[in-house]
């Protein structure tokens, strides 16, 4: 069966695809059996993601996901609470796992493009005493998906771990798109990730390897850590045929994401001087774009819908907004006919 692939698919960077040289990287892979951590390749990812965090030692998953909630399995125990912004990704997108399969209450900060601040956090931080659940986790998200791309600054995420660990709280970075943030900022993704217990990146997001995500923290963190990725079935065997691609992306398309970001800036620049489109170009950091339809007299899945006439996919993610994401398998001529098609799909409404 052959599936129809949008020709310009902006739907997310998880429509990457592996490339020839990175399909090759995966066949001449060594491999070994990763359960008995005998799997030379899956080693050499975990140590280079460990390092580039600035941690101890590193776990590769088969999904960010994983990543998320293997670390909230191991930071609490049932009926603890995690502090966490309103729109997180494992709020929203991960299936109820961290109730699930952690038990845990989560509890939802506000705040502009998907940050909140650390007296923010100080505020929810819940007193001693049997009536209350323990606070136990702030879990932050960096680059925020549903903030749209936007990058923390170093110095709000070491005053929120500074907070937390005076009370007690471990913390936690979703990472999918840390690299993003990297390349954006020009701040080592160690220095991000400086106050936190456990952070990790996502390898197919932007990197643009087709399956993984590898999560780090200190020694203890991660021996526990491995105990929760077998009961979650997370446990391979000769998984290094994957890792390599984690492994090649990290070598090949880090510094590429620059181009990532400027093709989202040329595609909001490009369709800000639609009618009806609403949208701010300068308020895009990485390479994320929300835009807003309700103007043009169309809903965002008609938008959708009829872009995809023009082989170009962006979804929708309510009644009026859209989300497009560019990445490695679209060029900058694909974002200008990708805007030239909105442009005829809203100008025919
Ligand atoms: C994609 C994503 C995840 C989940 O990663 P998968 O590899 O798709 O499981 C988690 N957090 C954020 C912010 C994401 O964008």
């Amino acid at each position: 069966m052959t599936i129809d692939r949008p020709r310009i698919d902006l739907y997310s960077d998880t429509q990457t695809r592996p490339s020839r040289a990175m399909r090759e990287a995966m066949a001449n892979a060594e491999v070994g059996d990763e359960q008995r951590n005998e799997d030379p390749t899956v080693r050499e990812l975990c140590s280079m993601v460990a390092e580039l965090l600035g941690k101890d030692a590193a776990l590769f998953l088969p999904s960010g996901t994983m990543c998320n909630e293997v670390a909230y399995r191991t930071h609490t125990q049932p009926g603890d609470e995690i502090i966490l912004h309103e729109t997180s990704h494992s709020l929203h997108f991960e299936g109820g796992a961290p109730a699930a399969l952690s038990g845990v209450m989560l509890r939802t900060l506000p705040g502009e493009r998907g940050m909140f601040t650390a007296d923010q956090v100080h505020g929810a931080i819940r007193g001693d005493g049997p009536h209350f659940q323990r606070s136990r986790l702030v879990s932050v998200e960096n680059t925020t998906n549903l903030g749209g791309g936007a990058v923390w600054s170093v110095d709000e995420l070491d005053d929120i771990s500074e907070v937390a660990r005076e009370h007690g709280l471990a913390t936690h970075m979703d990472g999918a798109r840390l690299m993003n943030a990297v390349v954006a900022s020009g701040v080592p993704a160690s220095a991000f990730a400086r106050g936190y217990d456990s952070a990790w990146i996502d390898m197919s997001k932007g990197l643009g390897a087709p399956v993984g995500g590898v999560l780090a923290g200190s020694h203890e963190f991660i021996a526990e850590a491995l105990r929760h990725k077998h009961q979650f079935g997370g446990a391979m065997r000769q998984a290094g045929i994957i890792a390599a691609a984690g492994v090649y992306a990290l070598k090949h398309n880090v510094e590429r994401l620059a181009d990532d970001h400027d093709n989202a800036k040329r595609f909001a620049r490009l369709i800000a001087r639609i009618d009806g489109i609403g949208i701010d170009p300068d308020a895009i950091e990485t390479n994320i774009i929300y835009f807003d339809v309700a103007d043009t007299g169309l809903t965002a899945p008609q938008v959708s819908e009829r872009l995809l006439e023009h082989g170009v996919r962006i979804g929708a993610m309510d009644e009026h907004l859209m989300r497009a994401v560019t990445h490695l398998d679209v060029d900058t001529a694909g974002v200008e006919e990708a805007a030239e098609a909105l442009r005829a799909v809203i100008g025919s409404a």
